[in-house]
């Protein structure tokens, strides 16, 4: 990582900086803060003669060189003071909740702009609706391009930005053309490499936020946080983590609950976690604990599947949704929670 004296480099400097990291089969990331600008090294940046040619250079104050699998997400990168900012929550400083249903029906928008008006109601500040879902059954609703309009008015709607899960690269700039702010890498694709490095460059210079879940193939920490990495590495460090159950499952419930690998996360990574304990536990009478559970593990925030009537919603929601008055009591008692945590 290369920090420089002044907030930004000149073009001419990155240009110098670009060519002597070429030399050694690197290349510059600019990763664009509010107010100074960082370049990070990507690739093998262990040569020290690399490392003192930059070094020697009147524009750079130093070279940070951490020796960690993930240099950009680690705890002791320089972007470790980086906040992410989503619905008007900066993560940290107050509880982000990103509620709404799995999947949009778009057959029945007015579920969607009901339910988004219910979930602004009981103090969420992000919708979610699936747009294109991943279901176990080829022959099981896919999900319809056309939800993303029904999306966006939802957002138009309520004024709350929007969280949808994009599955495959087409996705990607639909979603982003669209205006959605938050963009998600479900728990089948956190391993898909070429989606992550994808939809890493289509972020790349925007204030978007990607909302990573957790695969169940994934080990709990390291494959994880190597996973946000791999989008950062492309220059947008609005990564959010977000475990969302494991296998084996815990008998009864959906997935084994992993809200408390939080604290793990937390020890090698400044990223924020935002649990989904709503596929964690699969059933919506169990929701509440799990969230609050969460909470207590250090959740920074929580996604949660709501729908104004569950039985008439598709997807997941008929069995994991909370009605939009249970939404409200968890959301109330885990911001409470999250305060005493705080104090
Ligand atoms: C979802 O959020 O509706 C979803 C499909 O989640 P996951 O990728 O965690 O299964
Ligand atoms: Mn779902």
């Amino acid at each position: 990582m290369i920090l420089p004296k002044s907030n930004r480099l000149s073009p001419e400097q990155v240009a110098e900086i670009t060519a002597v990291v070429a030399e050694f089969g690197c290349r510059i990331q600019p990763i664009v803060g509010a107010v100074r600008t960082i370049y990070a090294i990507v690739g093998d940046e262990r040569d020290d003669l690399m490392i003192n040619r930059l070094e020697g250079l009147d524009y750079v104050e130093r070279i940070d060189r951490i020796q960690s699998p993930f240099k950009l997400m680690d705890k002791r990168s320089d972007l470790a003071s980086h906040r992410i900012t989503l619905g008007g929550v900066t993560l940290g400083e107050r509880l982000l909740v990103i509620a709404g249903p799995c999947t949009i029906d778009p057959k029945n928008p007015n579920y969607f702009y009901e339910t988004a008006a219910a979930v602004k109601e009981a103090g969420a500040n992000v919708i979610r609706g699936g747009v294109w879902k991943p279901r176990t059954n080829p022959y099981s609703f896919q999900g319809d391009t056309k939800s993303l309009e029904i999306l966006i008015e939802g957002s138009r709607r309520t004024g709350l930005p929007v969280d949808t899960e994009v599955m495959e690269e087409a996705h990607i700039q639909l979603a982003l053309d669209a205006g959605v702010s938050c963009l998600q890498v479900g728990a089948r694709n956190a391993l898909n490499y070429s989606l992550l490095r994808a939809i890493g460059r289509a972020v790349a210079q925007r204030p978007t936020a990607v909302l990573l879940k957790r695969s169940i193939h994934m080990g709990p920490v390291n494959e994880f946080i190597s996973a946000a990495e791999y989008i950062a590495a492309f220059g947008n460090p609005n990564i959010i983590l977000c475990p969302r159950g494991t296998t084996p499952t815990l008998d009864g419930y959906r997935n084994h609950p992993d809200e408390s690998i939080t604290p793990l996360l937390k020890e090698k990574t400044w990223a924020p976690v935002v649990v989904d304990p709503s596929h964690s536990v699969g059933k919506a009478t169990y929701v509440p604990a799990a969230a609050l559970a969460a909470v207590a593990y250090g959740a920074d925030g929580l996604c949660l599947e709501a729908h104004v009537s569950p039985n008439h919603g598709i997807g997941d929601d008929p069995k994991q949704a909370l009605t939009p008055e249970a939404l409200r009591q968890v959301i109330r008692q885990a911001r409470q929670l999250w305060e005493l945590r705080r104090s």
